[in-house]
């Protein structure tokens, strides 16, 4: 069976997250980051100094993702509920929104990453909050942006279906003179949680980290095809906004010198781009962010309203975690009622279901000899042996059909669509 033995071939088995933390992490500056349309971010090496080093394998969120780094994920094995097993430990479960009303309507659902990451700045003297926003250049890419007003949080709210690597900027918060606030998707998330264990700076200066549940991220490819479906020309396109402006609110091109906008449903948009999404992120294990110390989604279960303007859960790991959110509850930068695990159960059926089945997809890799990921403390397999027995086979041979037809056994690019 190959083997992984360096970050080349995370890459070149297409584990890689695009997380941009082995760019961070080298202290040669021999790696850069590429964005491959039909792929995602991807790192470039320098043959020479890359070729025998390992240092970045341990840090690499595509190779590695182990629950047991976030202090909650201890709570010992027989004390583990149904819950834990399904989503990760969580100290508290809230829902709610941002009380803050603009903010509420621009984000992705109820505006709390934002409105929690506003309160760092005014009220926990957080010096910049580090995330992602669009690309100004290039509308239809994402860029690493530091966020240290109203304004600019507010600029940056939303999801954006596309890739990025906001570890790619970690090092301006290891260089800050005090905390700041770090927002990325799971893996981003995994990968701060490895990287602050031999970085005590950086552990010091990370104030609070947040994450989202992520059901995995599209190629750029995904927004281009999708602004050809709707006739607008790329060199034409001002912004793009996937959401947002309304729960979930809708995928919106905004083109021709800002004179013309055409736009798609969220369940249009989002049933398209899902075609776009990596290998790696079809093995990934923490849809639900059990590395940062809040994780936040969508309360599907409540959307039918359609008149609600956006409502979010959030799920609280870490004391940290707990002692900000209450601060930001008492400054009333957010509303939130109290939840509970059966929320998270009726809200997000698709990414728990989809952690029971890793187990499977990984068989069905290793019958290639395919190398995948070293996950622990997921409970990965528990959840696949309480399959049925047909749906437990479905995972393996689902596996095995997509191995075959896209030729995964050859080491190489894997184009995501
Ligand atoms: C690729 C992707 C897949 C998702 N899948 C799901 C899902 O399956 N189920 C679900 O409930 N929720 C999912 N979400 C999360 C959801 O869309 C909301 O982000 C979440 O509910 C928090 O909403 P909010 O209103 O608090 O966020 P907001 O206040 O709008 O803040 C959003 C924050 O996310 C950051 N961000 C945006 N895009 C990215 C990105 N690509 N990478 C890193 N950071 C980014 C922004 O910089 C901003 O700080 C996904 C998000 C993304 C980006």
């Amino acid at each position: 069976m190959a083997r992984i033995q360096n970050l080349s071939d995370v890459v070149d088995w297409n584990l890689c997250t695009g997380c941009g933390a082995c760019y961070y992490a080298c202290s040669e500056g021999s790696i850069s980051l590429v964005n491959i349309d039909a792929v995602g971010i991807r790192p470039r090496f320098n043959s020479s100094t890359c070729a025998t080093c390992t240092k970045c394998l341990s840090i690499c969120p595509g190779y590695i993702v182990d629950a047991n780094t976030n202090n909650m994920a201890t709570r010992s094995s027989p004390m583990r509920t149904e819950a834990d097993h399904a989503f990760g430990p969580a100290m508290e479960i809230w829902e709610g929104h941002a009380s803050d009303s603009e903010i509420r309507y621009r984000a992705s659902s109820g505006g709390i990453l934002t409105a929690l990451a506003l309160y760092c700045l005014e009220h926990e003297n957080m010096n910049f909050v580090l995330h992602t926003g669009i690309n100004e250049d290039r509308p239809w890419e994402n860029k690493t942006v530091k966020s240290s007003t109203r304004d600019e949080l507010v600029a940056r709210t939303g999801s954006r279906y596309a890739p990025a690597s906001p570890c790619e900027g970690l090092a301006a918060i290891e260089e800050s003179d005090s905390p700041c606030v770090f927002i990325g998707k799971p893996c981003d998330a995994s990968a701060v949680s490895m990287l602050r264990r031999d970085r005590p700076k950086l552990d010091r200066n990370l104030g609070l980290v947040l994450t989202f549940f992520c059901a995995g991220t599209p190629s750029t490819q995904g927004t281009l095809d999708l602004a050809e479906s709707l006739k607008v020309n790329p060199k034409l396109i001002d912004s793009v906004r996937y959401r947002g402006e309304g729960w979930p609110g809708r995928f919106r091109i905004v083109y021709d010198d800002k004179k013309r906008e055409q736009s798609l449903s969220y369940s249009e948009s989002w049933g398209e781009l899902t075609h776009y999404r990596s290998l790696r992120c079809n093995l990934c294990p923490d849809g639900l962010g059990q590395l940062a110390d809040i994780s936040c989604g969508d309360a599907w279960e409540n959307s039918t309203d359609s008149e609600n303007p956006g409502l979010s859960l959030v799920v609280v790991r870490t004391e940290k975690g707990k002692r900000i959110l209450q601060g930001a509850i008492n400054a009333n930068y957010v509303q939130l009622q109290p939840a509970s695990a059966s929320s998270v159960f009726a809200a997000q059926g698709n990414l728990l279901r989809r952690r029971t089945e890793i187990f499977g997809r990984l068989l069905g890799l290793r019958l290639f000899a395919i190398p995948f990921p070293q996950f622990s403390g997921f409970s990965l397999i528990r959840g696949w042996l309480r399959l049925p027995m047909g749906r437990k086979t479905r995972t393996i041979l689902g596996t095995v059909k997509r191995v075959i037809v896209r030729r995964l056994y050859i080491r190489r690019f894997h184009v995501s669509r």
